[in-house]
Parts: C-alpha cells; structure tokens; sequence
C-alpha cells in the first residue's frame, strides 16, 4: 500500500507483495469502490500489480481523523501523498459512477502544509526511514510493568 512519488498525471507504486515498483497513469484509477452493497468514497482501488497480480487499494484521511502521532514518518507523509491523490483524482472527476463528486472530497492539504513535509516534491522513500532521516512510524513505547 505504498505510493512513492506523485507527478502531475501519474504517481509511482510499490507493490507491498512483490515490491515492484511502477507508474500508474492517474487515468487508469478512479476514486471509490464498492463494499458491502455500500459506495465508499475515500478507497482508491489501485490496478492489479503486472508482476504478482495482487491488488492495492489506497485510503485517505476521514474528515475528523486527528493529527498523525508520528509528524515526519513515513506513515505520516504517506498519508499526506494519498490524500493529495485522492483529492486530485476526484477534482478531475475520476470518481466511480454513482459517488457523488462534492461528497467524496476528502481532506484538503495546505500547500504550506505539504512544502513543511516535501520540500516541494511529492516523493518518499522507505530507505530515508531506515537511515535514521526520518522517525520511526510507531514510536517504541515502554512494556507493561
Ligand atoms: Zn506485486
């Protein structure tokens, strides 16, 4: 469930499963998918991967989620990338038939907001993690006495 970069009309995947990495067109994905009989406006259902078949689906941010507790990890600027994704796809219209466009809009992120965390660019990587770069996503937390 990774994305690594986003350009003005695709954005890089790495498969969780077999860890290829590849362009998706955002013209080959569309917003929502369908569960439980239910439209759910905030999955992005990524194309199957060509190497191992398995397929991803990416969520954004609910509108009242709180503040990500680890600011500047991996987890966090992820989440930052999928809403920007999402909110892009959905302001081209790519939404599945039946969403209503105005409702699916999710979280909207500040330019300042992601120039604090990007720099400018979209992109992350998971080695900037394990070079100390940035903090761990779960912080260690103390055992039970
Ligand atoms: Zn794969």
């Amino acid at each position: 469930m990774a994305i690594r970069e986003i350009l003005d009309t695709e954005f890089e995947q790495e498969c969780e499963v077999c860890s290829a990495v590849r362009w998706i067109p955002e013209d080959d994905v569309t917003v929502g998918i369908e569960r439980d009989g239910q439209l759910d406006p905030k999955v992005v259902a990524l194309p199957a991967c060509s190497t191992c078949g398995s397929r991803e689906f990416l969520i954004c941010s609910a509108d009242d989620e709180p503040e990500h507790p680890s600011p500047g990890s991996f987890g966090h600027r992820h989440r930052l990338m999928v809403d920007v994704l999402h909110s892009k796809l959905v302001k081209r219209g790519r939404v599945t038939e039946g969403i209503d466009p105005t409702k699916a809009q999710g979280r909207e992120r500040t330019a300042e907001e992601l120039d604090r965390w990007f720099k400018g660019r979209l992109r992350i990587r998971r080695e900037d993690e394990r070079e100390g770069k940035t903090r761990p996503e779960v912080e260690p937390v103390e055992p039970p006495q």
